[in-house]
């Protein structure tokens, strides 16, 4: 009988291993069955947009966390696919920062292409996973959402690409439960347009933060007030936008600051980042990690250490995304095909985490933590046969994109960057970004 190849999830990461395997076909290898296991009923993972909050259809917990007028915030040269250009993709270039519709297109467009639909099995999430050390195989167990049955099955290897951005974190202040307002998490924000002529409080200063307060300056709120625990953003914000320290307390519509200032609000964001949760993995096979650059107990940040025909892609914080995730996909099929050799001393893949924790530690900065997770993806790559590319080039428009923030928070998706796949440079877009209220694909590829 054929091995089998549970992959766990149909986002980027997922469908980069899909991708991966097929490409591996394409080029004569012998590859085993492959079956993809998606929760939603369509792939794309959070570039899949839903107006829906909490649970879907199903009754499943929503695992979407886009927003309406979501743009790209890091430019599209520093996550193009090697093997799949925006050129290829939109028959020209395209300018820097697209919205999520753009991005969901080009993303679908190279699994469409490579012709990976058939492996997937849509609307079926998986809900449990157990290992038998004696035939040495997974049962995973699977909800057919659609005929409302649950079977199990048994594969080979398993690939976890489940996402880490889709279980909010949500810390508590007192006060929350009288407060006559909405008070909602990142994850379930959708349209900035419910905020217009609201003044808004922002809890949190990482890109959720950044950008949830960036759209509803852009459609219309009265003022927005950002509350941080460690330290201020400091970018030079519009009149109407401040910085306070972390919010202590709420009486009634008036928020209480640890300075002693405070400020009277309509709505209470919570940009308090999100949980690696995985509640269908036991706790031998379960990774717990910091949302950090080195991830927990993964040999070279993919193979789980304690039973290495367990992978997870995609689990590490994010500078790189989608061609990081193609350099990890191909690794994992690599050492699926027993082309790429897994240690067999256990002390040899803890000393590689360790390495990769304390050379994350050892980084200063952002510019430090953009480069460790560039060489991370050259060293994965170099190991495989994904297309080399100026993995350097990339990191070079990362560190352009942090400099234009620090220069003008508001226009800093105005900027064009060159693709390190096909060298060509992108356009300036027709529309500043803080007027361009249109996030249609149609309306970006408008010349
Ligand atoms: P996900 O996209 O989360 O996909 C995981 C998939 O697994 C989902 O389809 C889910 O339904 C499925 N799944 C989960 N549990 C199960 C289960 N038990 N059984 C079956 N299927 C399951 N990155 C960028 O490069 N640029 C951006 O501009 C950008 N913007 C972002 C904005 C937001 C608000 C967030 C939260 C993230 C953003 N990201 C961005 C980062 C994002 O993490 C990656 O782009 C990418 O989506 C990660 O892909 P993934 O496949 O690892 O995970
Ligand atoms: P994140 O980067 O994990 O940041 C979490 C933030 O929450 C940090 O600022 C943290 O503060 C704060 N926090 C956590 N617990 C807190 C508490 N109890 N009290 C106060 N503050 C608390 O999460 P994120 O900002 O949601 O970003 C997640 C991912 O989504 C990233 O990959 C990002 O790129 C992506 N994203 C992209 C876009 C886009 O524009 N395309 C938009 C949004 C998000 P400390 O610093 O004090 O720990
Ligand atoms: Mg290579």
């Amino acid at each position: 009988m054929s091995k089998k190849v549970a992959v766990i999830g149909a986002g980027p990461s997922g469908l980069a291993q899909l991708r991966a395997f097929q490409s591996a076909k394409q080029k004569g290898a012998e590859i085993p069955e492959i079956v993809c296991f998606e929760k939603q009923s369509n792939w794309g993972g959070l570039w899949n947009y839903t107006w829906r909050t909490g649970v879907d259809e199903y009754g499943e917990p929503v695992h979407c966390s886009m927003y309406r007028y979501l743009w790209s915030n890091g430019p599209k040269e520093g996550l193009e696919f090697a093997d799949y250009s925006f050129e290829e993709h939109f028959g020209k270039q395209i300018a820097s920062y697209p919205p999520r519709a753009v991005l969901f297109d080009y993303i679908e467009g190279r699994v469409k292409k490579a012709g990976v639909r058939d492996w997937i099995r849509f609307s079926s999430p998986v809900r449990n996973v157990e290992y038998d050390p004696d035939t040495e195989k997974f049962t995973l167990t699977v909800h057919d959402l659609e005929k409302d049955s649950v079977y199990k099955e048994e594969f080979d290897w398993v690939v976890v690409a489940t996402g880490h951005f889709s279980t909010p974190n949500v810390p508590y202040f007192k006060g929350f439960e009288r407060f006559n307002g909405r008070v909602v998490h990142a994850h379930d924000f959708r349209d900035a347009r419910e905020f217009i002529g609201k003044d808004i409080l922002i809890v949190g200063t990482s890109y959720s933060a950044e950008d949830i307060g960036s759209q509803c300056w852009k459609y219309g709120c009265n003022s927005v007030t950002v509350s941080h625990r460690t330290a201020p953003m400091g970018y030079d914000w519009p009149d109407n936008w401040q910085e306070v320290p972390l919010l202590t307390h709420l009486d009634g519509k008036t928020a209480h600051f640890k300075d002693g200032t405070t400020k009277d609000i309509d709505a209470i964001i919570l940009c308090t980042g999100y949980k690696h949760h995985f509640p269908f993995l036991p706790d031998d096979l379960r990774l717990k990690t910091a949302n950090r650059l080195a991830t927990a107990d993964l040999w070279k940040g993919v193979v789980w250490i304690d039973n290495p025909k367990l992978f997870y892609l995609g689990m590490q914080d994010q500078w790189f995304t989608f061609n990081m995730f193609d350099a990890q996909a191909w690794f994992v099929r690599d050492v699926i095909l027993g082309r790429i050799e897994v240690p067999k001393d256990r002390d040899v893949m803890l000393a590689d985490v360790a390495d990769r924790v304390a050379r994350e530690d050892a980084g200063k900065d952002a510019h430090d933590a953009i480069e460790y997770q560039g060489d991370y993806v050259k060293e994965l790559i170099a190991e495989t046969d994904y297309p080399s590319f100026d993995v350097d080039g990339a990191c070079e428009a990362f560190y352009e994109w942090k400099h234009h923030k620090a220069e003008n928070i508001m226009t800093f998706r105005d900027h064009s960057y060159k693709s390190v796949i096909t060298g060509s440079m992108a356009p300036k877009h027709h529309t500043p970004w803080k007027d361009a209220l249109d996030d249609s694909l149609e309306s970006y590829l408008q010349n």
